[in-house]
């Protein structure tokens, strides 16, 4: 039975086998499903009865970051925030190239699109372990950031714009060990630029 001062797990915003071949119906289950799921059901249980119950995901990941104390809770909450946005940033009909003002937005800061593609794609495959790929907005500039394990951008001063999750559940039921391959595919074909421009606001 869920309570109100629960944090709860969006739905997916797509189906679960909208996104093949490039992300398989069995990856966006077992990831969806089991992994998202898991994060929101041990931060549920980490936060019960805590100064941190009834807060929101955002103020819990807030007031947790760099406490050696609250790791626990820290960890969950920032992976169930990371996931959702990491949807968010996927799309059936993604891929390409982005609209004029995010274009324009990235020609400035990288000097071309194709500088940005090359660094965020160095980026996902350099994150030496479990963790996430982003591109964020710095001040007017926007740059890409790689971060190890749960740490996100939020937390950072900066502004998350669209993320690749660079776990092995992420990929490794469709792609195994080749994560450059999954992180060029779905920057090709699924990577929500609309979702992107409209976090620019
Ligand atoms: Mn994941």
């Amino acid at each position: 039975m869920s309570h109100h001062n629960q944090i709860t797990q969006p739905s997916l915003p797509f189906a679960e086998n909208a996104l093949e071949p490039v992300i398989s119906a069995k990856t966006i289950g077992f990831h969806y499903g089991k992994h998202h799921k898991g994060y929101v059901d041990k931060v549920n249980k980490l936060i019960s009865g805590t100064e941190f119950e009834g807060l929101s995901l955002e103020e819990i990941i807030k007031k947790t970051v760099g406490k050696s104390e609250h790791t626990g809770i820290f960890n969950n909450a920032a992976q169930v925030w990371n996931h959702t946005f990491f949807w968010n940033s996927l799309s059936s009909n993604g891929g390409g190239e982005p609209s004029d003002v995010l274009m324009k937005k990235i020609e400035e800061s990288f000097g071309s699109f194709d500088v940005f593609l090359k660094e965020i794609t160095e980026a996902a495959k350099t994150q030496f372990g479990s963790g996430w790929a982003w591109l964020v907005m710095d001040g007017n500039k926007l740059k890409v950031m790689k971060t190890p394990n749960a740490e996100t951008p939020l937390t950072m001063g900066v502004k998350p714009l669209l993320t690749i999750d660079v776990w092995e559940h992420a990929y490794y039921l469709d792609y195994q060990n080749k994560r450059p391959d999954y992180v060029t595919t779905v920057l090709e074909q699924l990577v929500n630029w609309d979702f992107a421009a409209s976090n620019l606001k």
